[in-house]
């Protein structure tokens, strides 16, 4: 779950890394009064689950609440990467004098989390790792070590940190980054730029921040952090009937039971020459109203023309799953093509069922590859 950079920061604030007071708006009236509590020059910084911001227009400094206000204005419903901005954040502004970047991602490669720091930083990490890669300091450390100050003095003397103030305050958060990574089940926090200002003080001016959706069960308050509004109307129905959903580019709906076998059916539709428009995961259960749900969450979406229904029965069995579609099917009208290929216990007695009873428009295939080629045909 990504967090917008309000919540990340104040995430941040938890654990001690000097952040800028702000406050949320989500009316241009809204962030005149947040400018006038601030008092003095404030940032005007679109909230969305992208970067980029800065150069996109979302992020204008304003001198006083009523340069705040028309700023709000414009920035409130601009588009950034096809995220419309829906809310602001309002922060002091600061003065800087240089812009670092610091992060800690969870590198999965070496099942470790890996710092990056630089002191080129403000600009995309990205470009910095292309063209001046000696620049960037990479560093892993071994969770059961934890964090070390030989970290935070290899990160320092590695990126040419001379300032011995800088570098007591660049260490620290260094820390206080790797203690509020692990206690949130993180698998991104990123600072950038993270800033010096004039007067010596460092401060983290940006966040991106990550959370372990698998570790949001110990972490209520992050959830809660969770914007609806952000996903697109289909996405938010599908999670609020609890199927989990992803939206894809083609044309072919899948729905099957278990991630890997849905990752493996997207793989096959691949290979037959297909593209799914979505997909759509049942879990262990294949009940009638785990087929609705999902079936209505998948024929939402107009590109979708035909359905591949994949399901191998371990625990579930076929026989169970032919009777939640047929049922499924008996309470709501699908006119795209359903190709299905059901596997595993009780394989043919759900085949039989479903050749028995079906609609006109239920195609049953014996195996993955088949009835692939056969959605993808139909769909075309
Ligand atoms: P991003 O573009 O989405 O990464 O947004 P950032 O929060 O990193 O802001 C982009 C840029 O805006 C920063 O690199 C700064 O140059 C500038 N900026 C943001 N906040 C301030 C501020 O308080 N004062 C000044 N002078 N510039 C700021
Ligand atoms: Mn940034």
């Amino acid at each position: 779950m990504d967090l917008y950079e309000h919540q990340g920061k104040e995430l941040f604030r938890r654990y001690g890394i000097p952040v800028s007071d702000g406050r949320v708006a989500t009316t241009p009236a809204e962030a005149r009064q947040a400018a006038e509590e601030l008092g003095g020059q404030v940032v005007v910084k679109a909230q969305v689950l992208t970067g980029g911001r800065g150069k996109a227009g979302g992020i204008k400094l304003a001198a006083t609440p009523d340069e705040a206000e028309r700023h709000a204005g414009a920035i409130l419903g601009m588009d950034i990467g096809g995220h419309v901005v829906g809310r602001l954040w309002i922060e002091q502004a600061s003065d800087i004098e240089r812009e670092y970047y610091l992060s800690l991602t969870f590198d999965r490669g070496v099942k470790r989390p890996l710092f990056m720091f630089t002191t080129e930083g403000g600009i995309d990490i990205e470009e910095v790792a292309a063209t001046q890669p000696e620049r960037l300091v990479r560093l892993h450390v071994d969770p059961v070590e934890g964090f070390q100050p030989w970290h935070a003095r290899r990160l320092l003397f590695g990126a040419g940190v001379e300032d011995p103030e800088e570098q007591k305050q660049v260490a620290a958060i260094a820390q206080k980054l790797y203690e509020c990574f692990v206690a949130c089940d993180a698998m991104l926090c990123e600072i950038n730029p993270l800033i010096v200002k004039p007067d010596g003080a460092v401060h983290a001016l940006d966040s991106k921040f990550t959370v372990d959706d698998n570790a949001l069960y110990r972490h209520p308050d992050i959830a809660e952090m969770r914007d609806l509004d952000a996903y697109p109307p289909e996405e938010r129905a599908a999670r609020a009937k609890d199927v989990t959903y992803v939206k894809l580019d083609g044309e072919v709906g899948i729905l099957g039971n278990g991630a890997g076998l849905v990752m493996s059916t997207l793989d096959v539709v691949g290979l037959a020459g297909g593209r799914a428009a979505n997909f759509c995961d049942l879990g262990g259960g294949g009940d009638a109203q785990g087929v609705v749900d999902a079936l209505e969450v998948i024929t939402a979406d107009p590109q979708v023309r035909a359905i591949l229904f994949n399901v191998f029965g371990g625990i579930t069995r076929c026989d169970e799953v032919a009777r939640g579609i047929l049922q499924a099917l008996s309470q709501m009208t699908i006119e795209l093509p359903i190709v299905v290929r059901l596997d595993g216990t009780n394989a043919e007695e759900g085949r039989r069922l479903l050749a028995e009873a079906a609609p006109e428009n239920v195609h049953v295939e014996p195996t993955m590859l088949d009835a692939a080629r056969r959605a993808v045909e139909l769909a075309a």
